[in-house]
């Protein structure tokens, strides 16, 4: 186990922003993390994640070491049930999928984030969701150590329904011998697909704000013209308004703002509330984030 203190988020998060988080504990075992007084906040690979400049106070943890481990269980059916740590990141993961000539998770394919963020976020892309695939999550649920089975999980769009507080371990997912190869095509497909639309040169953290049903965040926000607007060092993406870019030096603070002034612009001139996608924690001012609580 090691503990960082005051350990900047810009250093970890993929915008690059974000205070010092107060102590940062990277915890290698089970066994490490039972050992923890208490957890005030769990850290994936900051993909979606937002802290204040001012920082946030606490303890946040971290899952590396064998948490980041990845067993074949055994076959179930036409699927193959595996068990991943939840802080392997999700390319790794279909990395060693793949090498073992399984398949079954292409949703994840172009995500940047852990297998515990997936799961805490239901992430997912044009190929489907982890839920699909998620047959049961295992961790701390306060102090007690829990499995939740898929069925009894709330998932819904890019929601993981996982309670207040808890800490996924480890997630079993069904992987397949079936149709691997045809799914690695679709895969390279859609990141090709991705890599025209999203501005994937600059540290973001994907997109801002869920779709509405049957609307897009993105377009909702280049009809009320912020499309490319900027604050400080953060912008609405000239390329994809439902990504909020730091070019060079952005603060937090300036990504929020262009959060709050797309939210605020979207909600007057269209009527349409947006619900953010992205994470955030920490203290903010009531009138740059008056969305929290
Ligand atoms: C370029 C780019 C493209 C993206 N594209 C997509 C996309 O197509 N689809 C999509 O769904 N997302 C996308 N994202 C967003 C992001 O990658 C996902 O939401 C991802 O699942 C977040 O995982 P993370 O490990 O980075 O979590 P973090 O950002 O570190 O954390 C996000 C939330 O998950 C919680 N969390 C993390 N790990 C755990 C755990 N072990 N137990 C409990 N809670 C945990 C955190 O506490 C936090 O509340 C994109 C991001 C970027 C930067």
């Amino acid at each position: 186990m090691r503990v960082l203190e005051h350990e900047p988020l810009a250093g970890h998060g993929y915008w690059r922003v974000g205070g010092p988080l107060e102590r940062l504990v990277l915890v290698d075992s089970v066994e490490e993390l039972l050992a923890l007084p208490h957890i005030d906040h769990v850290l994936g690979n900051g993909s979606n994640l937002l802290v204040p400049d001012e920082g946030l106070p606490g303890v946040t943890v971290k899952l590396v070491g064998e948490l980041r481990n990845l067993t074949v269980e055994g076959d179930v059916g036409r699927d193959v049930l595996v068990r991943v740590g939840a802080g392997m990141l999700n390319a790794v993961v279909l990395a060693r999928l793949d090498k073992l000539g399984l398949g079954g998770l292409g949703c994840l394919a172009g995500v940047p984030g852990t297998v515990g963020g997936a799961v805490a976020m239901n992430a997912g892309t044009a190929l489907g969701e982890i839920a699909e695939r998620l047959v049961a999550v295992e961790g701390l649920d306060g102090r007690e150590w829990r499995r939740i089975d898929r069925t009894s999980l709330p998932m819904a769009y890019r929601e993981g329904g996982l309670p207040r507080g808890f800490v996924a371990v480890a997630a079993l997912l069904r992987a397949t011998r079936v149709g691997v190869d045809e799914e690695r095509a679709r895969v390279g497909e859609h990141l090709s697909r991705r890599k025209a639309t999203q501005p994937l040169d600059f540290p973001s953290c994907g997109s801002v704000f869920r779709n509405p049903p049957g609307n897009h965040a993105g377009q909702l926000i280049e009809r009320v013209g912020l499309k490319g607007w900027r604050h400080g060092g953060a912008e609405i993406s000239a390329l994809h308004a439902n990504f909020i870019v730091n070019r060079g030096g952005a603060s937090a603070k300036d990504v929020m703002t262009c959060i709050h002034t797309a939210w605020s612009r979207v909600k007057a001139e269209t009527g349409v509330a947006l619900v953010p996608e992205v994470h955030v924690l920490g203290a903010w001012p009531a009138a740059l984030w008056p969305l929290s609580g």
